[in-house]
């Protein structure tokens, strides 16, 4: 099992302040002046040490995430803290966790990186979106495309172990020529990871309201297809092959081993507005046969309040800020666990799916596994470690429509 595997959990810290609002996220995030970051690095530590008597999981935490939003708006100091008291309330891997950080590129001089590094950060995630000025413009982003690449030069000094950089695709009008010219951009500055996002218009967002006035128009479906193509082809040409649809890496060592716990169900806490959090072995969905050999299957998954101001009334009240949750036995997991490995280039391991949930895929979808595999969207390992349904990158493009197709109906 290669260290990106690890089972042990994960901790995410959401820091919900951008210092302006792009026109098209819909994160929980808002513009806040410093007293109210103070005041939420308060309420934050609070709830480090509220989780700390509702978290059953004695393993200890080897990633922590600080995403947001965010993050490297907050001065390191206050980061020291947070990371303090979830050494002093939780219990974080020794000698010390994989620590990861998102920072804007107008936030990374290179003693922001030297203090982040004294920290223990060892991924530095970059939102460069674009290398270019207009569509920076466009996206309402602070920075500019020559404050992209100095940030990523500037990590790069700073000797993080993996620098990664973010960027979106498929804008109104995008060709795949001006694509071309941005993957190129990232590599030349040769990243050890890549993220590769496709612009999504929400409702609720300045984009969504341009959309529906009709002031926007969205890249038609061939042409986010074509581009979604050509990230693929050209980062894998070019040395940085996907290893998630989205998610692209120089080698497995630069992997993230954060995110991978999201997309093999390995628990994960999450604190901060709207965090998500994960955990198996709830002995109330306990799954069939499984009292026998000791192996819970079921879990459950929780999220916080969004809204900061109830987040912060409820964490000042000593409660836990939670909003809402769901029991997922093993129906619900057979479901995500086929649809989340479909979007990784691991794929799904066919022999543990049958051990943990009863039910042979391949044989209960011969016939669509046939011909996926005949036009090219799937390939069957069989091999020393057993048997894996792969997607090829042709299946990389249409994952979720793909794992629909499935009959993942646990036998009664
Ligand atoms: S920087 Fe990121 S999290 Fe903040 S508003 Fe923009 S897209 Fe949202």
């Amino acid at each position: 099992m290669s260290p990106q595997h690890s089972s042990q959990p994960g901790l995410y810290l959401h820091i919900p302040f951008c210092s302006a609002v792009c026109p098209y996220c819909d994160f929980a995030v808002m513009h806040a002046a410093e007293a109210k970051r103070k005041r939420f690095v308060e309420h934050l530590l609070a709830e480090v040490a509220l989780a700390a008597g509702a978290w059953r999981d004695p393993r200890p935490f080897d990633t922590v995430y600080f995403g947001g939003g965010t993050p490297s708006l907050l001065p390191p100091e206050d980061l020291g803290r947070v990371l303090d008291a979830c050494r002093r309330h939780l219990t974080l891997a020794s000698p010390a966790p994989w620590v990861y950080l998102e920072a804007n590129p107008e936030d990374v001089t290179p003693d922001a990186c030297a203090a982040w590094r004294r920290l223990g950060v060892r991924t530095l995630s970059l939102g460069v979106q674009s290398f270019s000025d207009d569509v920076l413009r466009f996206l309402g982003r602070r920075h500019t495309g020559n404050q992209a690449r100095a940030a990523v030069e500037v990590a790069h000094a700073a000797g993080f172990d993996t620098v990664s950089v973010d960027l979106i695709f498929g804008l109104p009008g995008e060709t795949p020529e001006a694509w071309r010219r941005e993957l190129a951009t990232a590599v030349a500055l040769s990243p050890g990871h890549l993220s590769c996002y496709q612009l999504t218009i929400h409702p609720r967002t300045r984009f969504g309201v341009g959309a529906a006035r009709g002031e926007l128009t969205e890249l038609p479906d061939a042409d986010q297809a074509e581009l979604f193509d050509l990230t693929h082809r050209f980062l894998g040409e070019a040395g940085w092959p996907a290893y998630e649809v989205s998610n692209f890496a120089k080698s497995p060592d630069h992997e993230s081993r954060h995110n991978r716990k999201y997309w093999d169900h390995t628990p994960y806490l999450g604190l901060g507005p709207s965090a998500h959090s994960f955990a198996v072995g709830d002995a109330s969905v306990r799954p069939r046969g499984a009292g026998d050999t000791g192996a819970a299957v079921g879990a459950r998954r929780w999220w916080n309040e969004a809204r900061i101001p109830r987040w912060e009334r409820r964490v000042a009240a000593g409660e836990r800020p939670v909003e809402g949750e769901e029991l997922l036995g093993p129906q619900a997991l057979a479901t995500e666990t086929l649809m989340l490995g479909l979007r990784t280039t691991a794929g799904v391991d066919l022999d543990d799916f049958a051990a943990r949930y009863g039910l042979d895929l391949l044989a209960t979808n011969d016939a669509l596994v046939a011909s996926l595999v005949a036009d090219g969207r799937m390939v069957l390992r069989n091999g020393p470690e057993g048997r894996r349904l792969l997607p090829t990158s042709l299946g990389l493009a249409v994952a979720d429509g793909l794992a629909a197709t499935f009959d993942v109906s646990l036998p009664s």
